[in-house]
């Protein structure tokens, strides 16, 4: 692992290798031209080549165990099928926990990859039904958020048509939680993109201020108190220093990323912000119609 630390008193930057194959033991590299410890120091996010560099150090199943939900969720599958007869998206995807809960226990390289490339890992619904029933204490469903994170991290989520709609959900409310402070806004619900809202949606969406000022004491859009109110550019900057620091910036710029080149491959192009976009429009609505137990009959 490559860490890179910045020392406030000699204002100087080093890198540290943590050799992860070497059972932990570490390298230091320092590049602190001519100072020497102790100083304060402070360790910041790698820039996001080096941060793929740590990664591909690594082997999908390693990666996989690190994920909190993983070693949560995968304890010791005994292929009993519990969680399949009681879960919901089963019931209707070509989707089943039990081979998923095997083929990760399994650990085979191969296998995660083809998790990860495929459908079956965006079907699950995480409801958690699986969490209460399994006899051995595992929650598929958390097995199936740390794949999906995965298949986002590794760029693999392109290469199936529901991993491909993750850039519609970062465009929609990644952009809106950075744009405005909200995951969901009326704004930001189009009636055109949205016919599940109902035929009543469009006239909300424009009629929107009046019916929010109704609602929430007459502060729509505006800072104060109340519904829809303008988040404060002093807590937007806020949000957008924790998106930073933590990786989530990272995150969604490398589904942009992923998804800009996946784009140019199907030979849509990929040139304008938001929602008004071919590529955003193609993998919002298409469907293969391959994905549930109906289309096998
Ligand atoms: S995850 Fe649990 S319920 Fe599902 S097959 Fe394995 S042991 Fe059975
Ligand atoms: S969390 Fe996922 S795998 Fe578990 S029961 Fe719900 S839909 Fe099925």
């Amino acid at each position: 692992m490559l860490l890179l630390i910045k020392n406030y008193s000699a204002n100087v930057h080093n890198f540290i290798f943590i050799c992860d194959i070497c059972n932990k033991k570490s390298v230091f590299i320092p590049i602190h031209f001519g100072y020497k410890y102790p100083f304060p120091t402070q360790i910041f996010p790698l820039p996001l080549p080096f941060k793929n560099f740590n990664r591909k150090m690594k082997g999908l199943i390693d990666r996989l165990k690190e994920d909190i939900r993983f070693e949560e969720g995968m304890k010791a599958c005994m292929n009993c099928g519990v969680c399949t007869a009681i879960c919901p998206s089963a019931e209707f995807y070509k989707y089943d926990p039990r081979v998923v809960c095997n083929a990760v226990q399994e650990g085979d390289e191969e296998t995660i990859d083809a998790l990860l490339k495929g459908e079956e890992i965006w079907y699950c619904g995480e409801c958690m039904s699986c969490k209460m029933r399994c006899p051995r204490g595992n929650t598929v469903g958390l097995i199936i958020m740390a794949l999906r994170k995965l298949s986002q991290e590794t760029g693999l989520f392109v290469e199936s048509e529901k991993g491909r709609q993750q850039f519609a959900i970062k465009r929609a409310i990644g952009s809106n939680i950075l744009d405005l402070g909200y995951c969901v806004h009326p704004k930001r619900v189009p009636a055109e993109l949205h016919p599940e809202q109902g035929p009543i949606w469009k006239w909300i969406s424009e009629n929107d201020e009046v019916i929010y000022n109704k609602l929430g004491g007459g502060n729509y859009g505006k800072e104060g108190a109340g519904v829809f109110r303008k988040i404060s550019d002093e807590s937007m900057d806020e949000i957008r220093r924790i998106f930073k620091v933590t990786g989530g910036q990272d995150f969604m710029d490398n589904i942009e990323t992923c998804s800009r080149n996946k784009a140019k491959e199907l030979g849509f192009d990929f040139d304008k912000e938001g929602e008004d976009q071919r590529y955003f429009r193609h993998i919002y609505s298409f469907n293969n119609q391959t994905h549930t137990k109906e289309s096998e009959i």
